[in-house]
C-alpha cells in the first residue's frame, strides 16, 4: 500500500450532536487499514476542561480511535482554540500523540505545515490577546486546579462571549491575515500549508510576495468544519483532495 495520509479539523464533537460522532465512527471505519497517518488538526471537540471530565462522548471516541491506530495508523492530534486543554492522557488513550501548532511534517507530495489556524487570524486582536493568556503554563495550571464545575462555568462564559463578539466581528477579521500565512510558510521554508479553524473550506493557490527556497507559488488548503458534511483532506502519491461528505 502506498503511503496515504488523513486530515480533519473542527468536528467540535459535543453530547449534543451524536450524528457527528457517528460520522467520525463511520469515517473511521471506512479508511481502517487504508491510511497511514491522521492528523486531527484542533477542534476536535466543542469543549475540553480537562482529561478528568471523563464522560461517555469522550469514552467513546477515545476507544474509535485507538482501534484505528490498532489498525495501523499513526493518531496525531493538534490543539484547537476549543479543545487546548486536551492533555497527554487523553491523546493515550486514543492511542494519539499530541504535535505543537504550526509543525513541519513530511507527505508523499513533499512536506507541509500543519496547524490549526487560529493564529493567523491576527487582525482579532482581541481573540489573540485571549488566546496568549490561555497558552501559558501558569493559566493553564491554574484553571486545572479548579473544580469542574467551576472550569464549566468558566468554558460556557467564555463560549458565549465568543460568540457574541463573533457575530458583530467583520468577516474578513475572522478569517487568515495574507501576510500571516506567507510569514508563517517563510519562518518553515514551506509552500504547502493544511488548517482548518476558519470553516471556509478551500484550497488557496497563492502567488508569494518573495520566492521562499525559489518557489514563487505556495499552496494554502482549509478544511471544513463536520456540520452538515465532514471533511477530510487526503494525501498519497497521487496528490491532496479536499473532499466532503453528506453527515
Ligand atoms: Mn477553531
Amino acid at each position: 500500500m502506498s503511503r496515504r495520509i488523513l486530515f480533519i479539523s473542527d468536528l467540535h464533537l459535543e453530547q449534543g450532536r451524536a450524528d457527528i460522532t457517528e460520522a467520525l465512527l463511520a469515517f473511521l471505519d471506512r479508511n481502517e487499514s487504508a491510511c497511514d497517518a491522521l492528523y486531527i488538526l484542533g477542534d476536535l471537540f466543542e469543549v475540553w476542561i480537562g482529561d478528568d471530565d471523563s464522560n461517555e462522548l469522550s469514552a467513546k471516541v477515545a476507544k474509535a480511535l485507538n482501534s484505528f491506530h490498532a489498525a495501523g495508523a499513526g493518531i496525531f492530534i493538534l490543539h484547537g482554540n476549543r479543545d487546548f486543554l486536551l492533555g497527554a492522557d487523553y491523546a493515550a488513550s486514543c492511542g494519539a500523540t499530541i504535535i505543537p501548532d504550526s509543525i513541519t511534517i513530511t507527505t508523499p507530495i513533499g512536506p507541509a505545515i500543519v496547524l490549526h489556524g487560529d493564529d493567523l487570524c491576527s487582525d482579532d486582536v482581541q481573540y489573540m490577546q485571549f488566546r496568549t493568556m490561555v497558552r501559558q503554563a501558569s493559566w493553564q495550571q491554574d484553571f486545572l486546579s479548579k473544580t469542574l464545575s467551576e472550569r464549566r462555568a468558566f468554558a460556557e462564559q467564555a463560549r458565549q462571549l465568543s460568540q457574541q463578539a463573533t457575530s458583530i466581528k467583520e468577516n474578513a477579521i475572522m478569517d487568515v491575515n495574507p501576510a500571516a500565512v506567507e510569514q508563517r510558510l517563510r519562518e518553515h521554508g514551506q509552500t504547502l500549508m493544511i488548517h482548518g479553524h476558519t470553516h471556509r473550506p478551500a484550497i488557496h493557490e497563492l502567488v508569494l510576495e518573495a520566492a521562499i527556497d525559489s518557489r514563487n507559488q505556495a499552496r494554502r488548503v482549509v478544511l471544513g468544519d463536520w456540520d452538515r458534511h465532514g471533511w477530510y483532506a487526503a494525501i498519497d502519491a497521487d496528490g491532496l483532495v479536499l473532499e466532503k461528505f453528506p453527515l
